[in-house]
């Protein structure tokens, strides 16, 4: 029978719950070795899983950038900046509550591009420069401060 990887893969897909089933029950019962499989698995590929790790991160952040860059273009959103270097691009919260999401365990990094590829890219985000990820920081906390300044003048 030749080799058919579309049936698998549909067989898998209607049958992910029973495998997964089965699966936990081989782990729970053989504990041990199933751990020191993947160990071994890991110390004999190590070279080439980090090699594939490495790739699958840059290929999913460069489409996540992508679609949040400007014009869905891998290019930062900032008004007249020509950044298009992926090494150089980050994610950026349009709303500045990156600090809530990172608390939240969402990191900006090739994970939350992940998730935010499997949740159908909500809106919220924008790729900025690491530069301009700066300058809208800075912006940000100088317009802060201001705003406490004026509000402590005022109660005294
Ligand atoms: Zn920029």
């Amino acid at each position: 029978m030749a080799y058919n990887r579309a049936a698998k893969l549909r067989y898998q897909q209607k049958h992910r719950l029973s495998i997964a089933r089965r699966k936990a029950v081989l782990y729970a019962r053989h504990r041990r070795r199933e751990i020191r499989k993947v160990q071994q698995h890991y110390t004999k590929h190590r070279g080439r899983i980090l090699e594939q790790q490495a790739h699958w991160r840059r290929a999913v952040k460069r489409e996540t950038l992508t679609h949040y860059g400007k014009n869905q273009t891998l290019r930062c959103c900032w008004r007249n900046c020509e950044c298009s270097d992926l090494d150089m691009l980050t994610l950026d919260h349009v709303k500045n509550d990156g600090a809530d999401h990172r608390r939240e365990g969402f990191s900006g990094g090739a994970v939350a591009c992940s998730w935010l590829k499997r949740h159908g890219y909500p809106k919220g985000y924008q790729t900025l420069c690491a530069n301009h990820q700066l300058k809208k920081e800075t912006t940000r906390k100088r317009r802060e401060a201001r705003r406490t300044h004026l509000w402590q003048r005022k109660s005294h």
